[in-house]
């Protein structure tokens, strides 16, 4: 080639072919394309007719996109079927009672708060025989049945406290003990952590339900499908039924003049 000198053709188009396939593929018009590229419409219109390449590029993105909305209204014109998933938090029974403050505390959570405390009264620190619910919060005053408000003592300390408040009762007994005073505000603060870490655990996603739905073929493209796809055997014209579906007339006799047809 003479001189071999390079055009702007060589900077600002051949490298972008690919880009400029998906332009096109994206519904950009040639117009918008030349001024994507820093050229005027005419250099870029000169350049689609010399260079074979630009051309093929821009069909290529045309035809993509011509074939992925036809295949789109196809797809409306044919019906389909999709599968539609429902999920959902799904929250124990427990749990949700225990956030409610209604239910009483498990068992499991019971032997762990007896662990907690070695197996001994939590006032009086006699080992426990048989442990007993005392209520923190007392029942009466509206304290609640969870592991948050109930802590083991023995038989006696419990009989004793009855509905008087926990420090007030405590500071009174022989057997008063700072530490196991504080013990007791440890305890209640780790089953509060383990609580409401808790709360993430159990509020995951999960799938409940897979329906499978059905999209009903569409009418409109339908029509619009066939009309532009067999112009000789679909007029432009629709009949609508009773039933409240479209028909359409296939006209045999395609002879005849359609447009002057039937008009009012
Ligand atoms: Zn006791």
């Amino acid at each position: 080639m003479a001189g071999g000198r390079k055009t702007k053709y060589h900077t600002h188009v051949e490298p972008k072919l690919l880009l400029i396939a998906a332009w096109a593929r994206d519904g950009f018009t040639e117009e918008q394309t030349a001024i994507k590229l820093g050229l005027a419409y005419s250099t870029f219109r000169t350049y689609k007719d010399k260079y074979p390449a630009l051309s093929a590029a821009l069909k290529r993105g045309q035809e993509v996109a011509d074939v992925m909305v036809e295949n789109s209204l196809f797809k409306r014109a044919m019906g389909y079927q999709f599968e539609e998933v429902t999920k959902e938090r799904i929250i124990d029974s427990g749990q949700v009672k225990r956030h409610g403050g209604q239910s009483e505390l498990t068992d499991k959570e019971w032997q762990f708060a007896i662990r907690y405390f070695g197996g001994k009264c939590c006032y009086c620190n006699e080992r426990l025989t048989e442990a007993t619910k005392d209520h923190i919060v007392p029942l009466v005053k509206g304290g609640e049945l969870t592991a948050l408000n109930i802590i083991p003592c023995c038989r006696r300390c419990n009989s004793s406290k009855k509905a008087i408040d926990l420090e007030q009762w405590y500071k009174n007994q022989p057997f008063y003990k700072e530490h196991r005073l504080n013990k007791i505000n440890d305890y209640v603060m780790l089953v509060k952590d383990t609580q409401a870490n808790s709360v993430g655990d159990i509020g995951e996603l999960t799938i409940t339900k897979v329906v499978t739905k059905e999209v009903q073929p569409d009418v409109v493209a339908q029509i619009f499908w066939l009309k532009n796809r067999r112009p000789d055997r679909w007029r432009d014209r629709q009949d609508i039924n009773h039933s409240g579906g479209l028909g359409v007339q296939i006209i045999d006799d395609i002879g005849g003049d359609l447009d002057d047809s039937d008009k009012d």
